[in-house]
């Protein structure tokens, strides 16, 4: 696969010089936004540090206010090329941090009305720190660089705050693809199932598609001793769980895509003796496939109306798409491998399984070629299989990875421009 590969580019061993002597200021840079967190949309501060780096070195953009908190910086090389983009994401989650480092945070906030803990329990305080390392390295080479660097530092990835809009699709929709439209777009994720010194990689989908489901199932309230009165929910309801989960084992080519039907909460009832009127259910939908994805949900819909149908109950269903499929380009992932198996060494750059957890990278892959890739954080000796998992308040990052991710962000988005000559 090597030779069909692109070259390292010409800027290779300036790269990992430069980012050799920054190491010390992204590991600094993520400690002071790892103590100082803030929510999807709510990222001001963090925005603002971005900001004034992105000022700082020179680049001829820089865009503030996109999609409420995000940043679009704008790299132009000295020679000509074509244009990359980078994406780190910034938000953090309601989360108590109860990690042991004198960095934690103890930040609260407000989430959708109650008060919260505030913690970078997915490694986004990483991401940001490192795109701000790789923008100090691009920007000194700027007069060996071929083309130029879209960075986009963006918002709300975990899902804005109920009755907002946010996250990498409005970034879109406000024009951080645009003016100029990058040929490809790179990003990154830290991840506590790879060990430090790996990076993970995958071809075609790799991270689900993730929509959600409420169902109110109505029927007639009546006495738990005369059940014929009435109509029960609760019993209907038990059915439409049963039968929601023959849509994947029975329906979908599962040697195809795998997919994943959730009910995650159901909800009716005051007492025992007394058979409720309505019961909700809620849940989540995953899957690798956009195809899938729309016959599921029609599927989840017209068997749930079904099965309340025959037990004469009524029943409303209502599905929101979410983030769609993570899909690596092929071509583009191809090309960039044997960049990523230099950068980490023999037998560092792995072939991952596909990741059920969803991302909104998706949106920006719609429009653009697009590569993500995960940079491993769990201390080399320990099991990743062990590890407290991305979104745990006990999700620990051993700071060693991060040189690796910086490399790899600039590395790939090199190669590529000069691969493009
Ligand atoms: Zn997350
Ligand atoms: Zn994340």
């Amino acid at each position: 696969m090597s030779e069909q590969g692109i070259q390292a580019s010409t800027v290779a061993p300036l790269i990992d010089e430069a980012a050799r002597a920054l190491e010390a200021r992204v590991i600094a840079w993520r400690r002071d936004l790892h103590q100082n967190p803030e929510l999807g949309n709510r990222e001001f501060r963090t925005a603002g540090i971005v900001a004034d780096h992105l000022r700082k070195l020179g680049l001829d953009e820089v865009r503030t206010g996109v999609a409420h908190t995000g940043v679009v910086g704008l790299l132009k090389g000295a020679l000509p090329g074509p244009v990359v983009a980078l994406r780190a994401d910034m938000d953090a989650l309601p989360v108590t941090e109860q990690v042991d480092v004198p960095f934690a945070s103890k930040v609260k906030a407000m989430w959708n009305g109650e008060e919260a803990g505030v913690m970078h329990a997915c490694g986004h305080d990483c991401h940001v720190a490192i795109l701000m390392g790789v923008a100090e390295i691009l920007a000194g080479l700027r007069a060996q660089l071929r083309g130029s660097v879209k960075f986009i530092f963006q918002p709300a990835e975990e899902t804005p705050p109920e009755g907002e809009e946010g996250g990498a699709k409005l970034m879109i929709e406000q024009g951080a693809l645009e003016n100029p439209v990058p040929g490809a777009i790179f990003g990154l994720h830290v991840t506590s199932r790879q060990n430090v010194g790996t990076i993970g990689w995958r071809a075609g989908p790799t991270m689900a598609s993730s929509d959600r489901f409420r169902i109110t199932v109505q029927g007639k309230q009546t006495h738990g001793a005369a059940p014929w009165l009435g109509v029960d929910p609760i019993v209907t309801s038990a059915q439409i769980v049963l039968g929601l989960q023959t849509i994947v084992s029975r329906g979908m080519d599962i040697a195809k895509e795998p997919a994943v039907v959730t009910v995650g909460t159901i909800k009716g009832g005051v007492r025992e003796n007394i058979i409720p009127d309505e019961v909700q259910m809620t849940g989540t939908i995953r899957s690798f496939d956009e195809g899938m994805r729309d016959d599921i949900h029609e599927r989840v819909k017209s068997l749930a109306e079904a099965i309340a149908h025959g037990s004469r109950a009524c029943c409303d269903v209502r599905l929101r798409k979410g983030y769609p499929v993570t899909v690596n380009d092929p071509k583009l992932t191809e090309a960039m491998v044997p960049t990523l198996e230099r950068v980490a060494g023999a037998g560092n750059a792995i072939l991952v399984p596909k990741v059920t957890g969803a991302e909104d990278f998706s949106f920006y892959q719609r429009i653009v070629p697009g590569f993500f890739f995960f940079i491993g954080v769990t201390p080399q000796g320990q099991d990743p299989a062990k590890a407290f998992a991305n979104h745990s308040p006990k999700f620990f990052v051993d700071e060693a990875g991060l040189l690796l991710g910086m490399r790899a962000l600039a590395h790939v988005a090199c190669d590529w421009l000069e691969g493009r000559r």
